[in-house]
């Protein structure tokens, strides 16, 4: 039995820690500084620094590494020992607040979208206090911003705190000018479900595909897949629950609010959800979640998949951004009460919520662009790539009164009891419209058109700077208003009369949705070559601006470098296929024909007839000709597009032409995997890899 209080949080500098360990000035001043999201005094980093160090090797640390999270997707770190020479020949350990706040990593492999020449390779890492220290791999970890020499950020987590910091200083406006003078600070806060795939390891190493790529680039359809839906919340299996266990104690070690384990609805696929926290921190959190389930996989001999389509034809996983803004006087602002139609304050956060997401839908719709997540968005498995708001049959009708000026008739018919035991509950609030890519969903709202390999601080930079930006024109129109209540019912109604297209509660799979969209105006951006130039607009670099979140030079680097990542996905999958196909498949099929060839000429040669084995034969044959013909395009079509010049169009071609190649690949040798023996197929089929665990 392990005591979970007592374990959780071991590996962390937390304030628990701080608050025994350094001196009281110090932690105050710390606290300080951390609460108001301001820099930290160089003159408190060497304290802070010395007491850190002193921690970390009390609990096996011998180096330490300034933690970050560049553009390639995943966390970098740089693992420095805190030895120093004593001068004897011995060595002391140090740590000084130089090092603590500030490091000078080597830039140059890091992508950078062309905003750093190679002769200023270097940059340099901050240290973000308001994320604690932690211990992983006998390292002191210190979780850190990543910039260029000349200040323009490399990383995630900056433009991540700068949206915070906007989204914070204009609600506060806002709340100002409601009355609400107590407020001095708002934070966004992040509840990120994570889905994920266990596989057995040995079964694994024999995919090129899945080491190479993530996903299975070949794979016929297995006779049972997730069609009873009976693993979506079933019993775990013995191996699985193992995993789980592990998972949770080594996240809980990290001070990760790990909470909710499930089976979801794919065979092999699990979820974990943590309880939310302040965006910064969930965002770690969960670079953090998907690091330590890749290892602790390891351990139990399996794998965990996190692409985003590991399987053609099954479910594949994302992630939900729960996503909601609190007061630091502990105020919910998308907590409607029990009376949501007199709550103006909950009102027009929602409503600017509305315009917001109406306004930025291209934004929010590339932020959860890539080539892993082109397989789910709009294949009736996740919400469309068509952003629109579910708001609930009542708060819909809440808002559609007022607008129309009749009164609100209530809770029209929603109220349930299921049985005299269970409590009544709002069918609406709970009763969640799980087809839709942003769903109000009680008292926060869920963006679920995540991935589930996804860093979820570029969602989360556009959600909260996309709100900020309404909410500081809503805080300039109240506070040129005499009478404020009467404006806030105008803003209120306006916002709402003017953004409700966003706003759609029914089932976002049907093609009926696909032209109401169309009609209503809404962007439909299907895949990411489509999606990621949005990032560049007129009014999107000027919002960026505004709030001081990115530079224009800023933006246009992020969106090369999404552009050439998806080119290089594809490329490499492209690759993959080609020797899977050329060195694996092929091969295999024409040592099947020799067989059945040897075979049906000595039935023969007994006077026996061989139709069987000559129609198999025939068969394969075409099919054998078929895939080495598509082999070959294939290859001509990756050595084409790989020399288009610009990424835009290269990401285009990608999608066109090699794509569609692969495709075309795949089919014949899906079907040549039906034909020939399980003995003689070279690679592990659907059915092995997704029930052997
Ligand atoms: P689901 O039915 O989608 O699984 P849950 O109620 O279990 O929804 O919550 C999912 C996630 O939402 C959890 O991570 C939870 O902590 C998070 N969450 C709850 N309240 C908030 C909030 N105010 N802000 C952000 N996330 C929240
Ligand atoms: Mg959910």
């Amino acid at each position: 039995m392990t005591n979970v209080p007592e374990l959780f949080g071991t590996l962390v500098f937390n304030d628990k820690v701080m608050r025994q360990r350094l001196p009281k000035e110090t932690y105050t001043a710390l606290k300080k500084t951390v609460d108001s999201g301001a820099c930290l005094d160089p003159a408190l980093a060497n304290t802070i620094a010395a007491v850190m160090k002193d921690w970390a090797i009390e609990h096996g640390a011998t180096h330490y590494t300034h933690w970050f999270q560049p553009m390639t997707g995943i966390t970098a770190e740089k693992h420095d020992s805190f030895i120093s020479p004593a001068g004897d020949g011995t060595v002391i350990m140090n740590f000084s607040g130089k090092e603590l706040i500030h490091g000078e990593p080597d830039a140059s492999s890091f992508p950078s979208g062309g905003l750093r020449s190679t002769f200023e390779a270097r940059g340099y890492t901050a240290w973000d206090p308001s994320s604690y220290a932690f211990i992983k791999d006998g390292a002191l970890c210190i979780p850190t911003a990543f910039i260029s020499y000349s200040g323009q950020v490399l990383d995630k987590k900056t433009p991540l705190l700068r949206s915070m910091k906007a989204l914070s200083e204009q609600a506060v406006r806002v709340l100002h000018a409601l009355g609400d003078t107590d407020v001095t600070r708002v934070t966004a806060t992040v509840g990120p479900e994570q889905e994920y795939f266990l596989i057995d390891k040995e079964l694994w190493k024999k995919r090129k595909d899945l080491i190479f790529t993530g996903r299975t680039l070949f794979g016929a359809r297995p006779p049972k897949g997730q069609e009873l839906e009976d693993h979506y919340f079933g019993n775990i299996r013995p191996r699985v629950i193992a995993f789980m266990d592990d998972l949770d104690r080594e996240l809980w070690k990290f001070g990760i609010l790990a909470k909710t384990r499930h089976n979801e609805v794919a065979p092999a696929q699990h979820e974990l959800a943590p309880i939310f926290t302040s965006v910064n921190i969930a965002t770690d959190h969960n670079q953090l979640t998907m690091e330590v389930m890749k290892k602790v996989a390891d351990r139990h001999g399996l794998v965990c998949l996190l692409h985003e389509k590991p399987f053609a034809g099954v479910n594949g996983s994302g992630k939900h951004n729960n996503w909601s803004i609190s007061t630091d006087t502990g105020i919910n602002l998308l907590e409607p009460g029990k009376s949501p139609e007199t709550n103006l304050r909950f009102l027009l956060f929602i409503t600017a919520v509305l315009k917001a997401v109406d306004l930025h839908q291209d934004l929010l719709r590339l932020s959860v662009a890539s080539a892993g997540n082109d397989h789910r968005l709009g294949a009736n498995e996740a919400p469309p790539a068509i952003i629109s708001i579910f708001l609930g049959g009542e708060l819909t009708s809440i808002l559609e009164s007022m607008q129309s000026g009749t009164a609100y008739q209530g809770k029209k018919g929603s109220k349930m009891q299921v049985a005299e035991s269970i409590p009544e509950f709002m069918s609406d609030t709970t009763d969640r419209n799980r087809t839709s890519p942003f769903a109000f969903t009680g008292n926060k709202f869920e963006f679920r058109s995540l991935g589930s390999t996804f860093n979820i601080a570029c969602p989360n930079v556009m959600l909260n700077t996309s709100v900020a930006d309404v909410l500081s024109e809503f805080a300039d129109k109240l506070a040129q208003s005499k009478d404020v209540e009467k404006a806030i019912k105008k803003l209120i109604t306006d916002t709402y009369a003017a953004h409700k297209r966003i706003v759609f509660n029914g089932n976002n799979y049907s093609d009926e949705w696909v032209e109401e969209a169309k009609k209503r105006g809404l962007l439909n951006l299907k895949t990411t070559p489509e999606a990621l130039p949005y990032y560049s607009n007129e009014e999107n670099l000027a919002m960026f601006a505004r709030h001081k979140v990115y530079t224009g030079e800023e933006i246009v680097a992020r969106k090369e470098i999404l552009l050439e990542n998806y080119c290089k996905v594809l490329n490499i999958e492209a690759l993959t296929m080609i020797d899977m196909a050329g060195k694996q498949i092929i091969p295999a099929c024409i040592k099947y024909m020799k067989v059945l060839a040897e075979t049906a000429q000595s039935k023969e040669a007994l006077g026996i007839s061989a139709d069987t084995e000559k129609e198999l034969l025939a068969r394969i044959n075409a099919l054998t000709a078929e895939a080495f013909k598509a082999n070959g395009r294939l290859s001509e079509a990756a050595v084409n597009v790989k020399n288009i010049e610009g990424h835009e169009k290269q990401a285009a071609a990608y999608r066109d032409v090699v794509f569609a190649a692969m495709k075309e690949l795949r089919a014949s040798c899906d079907e040549l995997e039906t034909l020939v023996p399980e003995s003689d197929w070279p690679i592990p089929s659907y059915a092995e890899l997704l029930f052997s665990v």
